[in-house]
Order: C-alpha cells, then structure tokens, then sequence
C-alpha cells in the first residue's frame, strides 16, 4: 500500500481545535487506506516563549558550549506536547496511532545544537509501525546523537524533518500542510495579483527559499531534491472536500510547461560592503574572505572591479545587514594587512531576484529585466547571476516597486 506523509505546521496545531481539524483530515486520508506518518511543529508561538525560557534561565554571559545542548532540550518539548496531543485525538477516533519523538526514531543528526544535521535513521522501527497500519505521529524538529544527546534543526525544522521521513519510508509524497494555499509567484502582500503556482522544481523552489520565501525551510527542499521525494505545500484551512491542489514542487523532468520565470522573490535583509582601492595582486581576495569564513560571515553576491589608479581595484560584496558590522569590525582590523584605501558599508538595500528554470534556454531575460526596473527608475548597485536566476541589489525604499514591475513584466499577473 502507498505511504505517505503529512506534515502540519503551527498556525495548523495551534489549539485544540486546530488539531481536531488536523486529526479530521487524517482520518479522512486513513478511509481513503493511506498509510501514513504525520509529522507535527510545536503550537504556534510555543517555540518562540521555549527560546525565551532557555535564554533567560541561561542569562546573558553562559557561554553557548554551556548553552546550546540544554536549549535543544528544552525547545524539542514543543513538539513533544503536538505528537501526543495529535495521537489522542486520533486515538478518540477510533484510529490506531502512536507518537514518535527524535530519539524514538533514531533520527540521528551530528552535534550542531541549535541546527543540527541528519545524518540518517539507526534501525528504526518505524517502517514497521506504520506498515503494521498504525498511524505514527512524529514531532518534527528534534533528533539525537549518538551520544544520546537531543538535538534540534534550527527554525522552522519540522520540513526537514518531513522530508527526511518521507526520503526514509520512500513515500509518494510529503504533503506539508500550512496556512497558505501554496507557494505563490511573488509575496502577495506586495502583489496583490501574485498567483499559487501549480508546479515548481526542486531548483527553482531552493532558489525561493534562499530568497526569502518562507514557506518551507532551505534545507527541506535540499533534501527532498537529493532524495527526489516530491514535497506539495497546501493549506490545512481549505474545508474537507472543497479543491485544495496546493503547489507540487517535483524535479523538473515532470514539468510539462516551463516557464521563463516562474516567481520574483526578494530579500531586506541585506548589506552591501565596498573596499576602495584594494592592491590588485594574487591573495588579496583570499585572504578577505578567509577571515570573513572564520568569523562565520556568509557573503552573497561578490564583484571586483579595476579601480582607476594603477595597480589598484575596488570590491564590492553583500553579506546579511545583521552581519555587516562585524563584517566592518573585521575587515577594519585587517586594513593595513590588505591595504586597501577606504570602506563603505551600506545597510539600507535589498536583493530582487527573478527565478525559473527555463532562463536556461531563454535570451533575453536580463534585459527584461533591466527595462522593467530602468522604467522605474530604479538604480541597480550589484548584479549577479545563476544558471535560473538573476538577482540585482537595489535601494531598499525601491523593494516593492521593483518586485511589482517584474511581476508584471515577466507575465505574472493574475488576470
Ligand atoms: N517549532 C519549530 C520552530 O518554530 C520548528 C518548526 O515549526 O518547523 O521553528
Ligand atoms: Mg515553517
């Protein structure tokens, strides 16, 4: 019989009358003879008060090696509390269910609290149970290591967790189920005529991800494209029997229409970091950013250019707002080790990205893109660009403008 996994996220267990309703949906998939495993999140706001339970008992000086293990503990427990409150309810309905924590399953991850990785299932029972027709209900979020220490997989986790269940029961599909009716072309708070698109590939989905769309974690997508498990978002708010299609992200062999560009995405927070007058010689670069990895700053998009003396060049390169003072801090204390001449940081920008696969085999898209924003009189400070993506740092106050012109200019709009 086909398995398959669920998954409901906090808006979508957030009382009990929310895990009624999701307990509804389970039963009606059970009738249908799904076997399932359904992976629940924390009620809504429980992990945030968690956070703050752990950070105040810890106090600003514990050091995060005396942190980091104990917060896990207690931030898992929200999960917990939805896996038995989820298997009650389904257990009030005749069905057979049982719950599932981390170490239950032998879900192990590596030893990064606070984001740990999976590394894989040790032996887990699971298949079984579920095999045997009892419906498992898992808490998403939450893993052990070998040493039997719980772990957790950084915010908004419970996807992956999904994922790495579906990937392991070999599951037609992961059905993550949420407050939005799928993923959409652009934010539609900016756009109002943004659309639920119908299918998306796996790239085009971890590009919108990374950009800033937060329907489903990065690393959730990561996976489900590594263990080609197709992953459907919809809304756990449609009404049994009323049309919920949601949006399919699947790889891209299955997508019979693609298109050029399939959403515009955007991100805030951003900051763009200038050097001025850099020695134009091997190592300089590597030496920049070496130092920017070692004090655990992700930079984005790069871009070096001759300055107009000789021998000299500036570069250019962005890197999260929140992280541009220590980027600042650290490239100050290393001015005369590289030699360049000045620093500019600038916070108040953001990133406008176009995606879709099939740029590829597309010309004439960057221009396109160009007009739309040149017609709005939008400045472009960086370009850069991917096989299916193109991305341009822009003035901040600009950001839904821009986002509104290409929506419109790639033929987006919903009628
Ligand atoms: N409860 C966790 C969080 O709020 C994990 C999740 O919901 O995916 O980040
Ligand atoms: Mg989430």
């Amino acid at each position: 019989m086909a398995r398959t996994v669920l998954k409901f996220g906090g808006t979508s267990v957030a009382d009990l009358d929310r895990i009624a309703n999701v307990a509804d949906i389970v039963a009606a998939r059970a009738a249908a003879g799904e076997q399932m495993a359904v992976v629940v999140s924390a009620m809504s706001g429980e992990t945030n008060k968690l956070v703050a339970l752990a950070e105040g008992a810890a106090g600003k000086d514990l050091p995060r090696k005396l942190f980091d293990d104990e917060y896990d503990v207690v931030v898992a427990s929200g999960e917990q509390v939805t896996a038995g409150l989820l298997a009650l309810a389904l257990r009030k309905r005749g069905l057979r269910a049982r719950s599932w924590l981390g170490w239950q399953l032998r879900l192990k991850t590596n030893k990064s609290h606070g984001k740990a990785r999976i590394m894989g299932f040790d032996d887990s029972h699971l298949p079984d149970s579920v095999d045997a027709g009892e419906i498992a209900v898992i808490a998403g979020f939450q893993g052990v290591t070998d040493d039997d220490r719980v772990t957790t997989l950084g915010r908004g986790g419970s996807d992956t967790s999904a994922v790495a269940v579906a990937a392991a029961l070999n599951a037609k599909v992961c059905d993550i189920y949420t407050d939005v009716d799928g993923v959409y072309t652009t934010d539609p708070r900016i756009v109002p005529k943004a659309r639920r698109i119908d299918k998306i590939s796996f790239e085009e989905m971890l590009e919108m991800a990374s950009l800033g769309a937060k329907v489903l974690q990065t690393r959730s997508v990561e996976m489900a494209m590594n263990h080609n498990v197709p992953v459907r978002v919809l809304s756990s708010f449609v009404k049994p029997g009323e049309p919920n299609p949601g949006t399919l992200v699947c790889s891209e062999e299955e997508i019979v229409e693609k298109q050029v560009v399939s959403g515009v995405a955007y991100s805030r927070d951003e900051a763009k970091v200038t050097l001025y007058g850099m020695p134009d010689k091997p190592g300089v670069s590597a030496r920049i950013f070496s130092a920017l990895a070692q004090a655990g700053i992700n930079v984005d998009m790069i871009v070096q250019a001759n300055a107009r003396g000789p021998d000299r060049a500036n570069m250019v390169f962005t890197c999260t707002d929140r992280d541009s003072p220590f980027a600042r801090e650290t490239l100050e204390k290393m001015k005369d080790e590289i030699g360049f001449e000045s620093m500019d940081v600038t916070r108040d920008v953001s990133k406008v990205s176009i995606i879709g696969v099939g740029m590829k085999s597309h010309t004439g898209v960057a221009e396109t893109m160009f007009r739309a924003l040149s017609e709005k009189n939008i400045n472009i400070s960086v370009i850069s660009t991917s096989e299916i993506k193109i991305s341009v740092l822009i003035d901040a106050p600009y950001t839904e403008l821009a986002v509104r012109a290409l929506h419109t200019a790639f033929g987006l709009d919903a009628e």
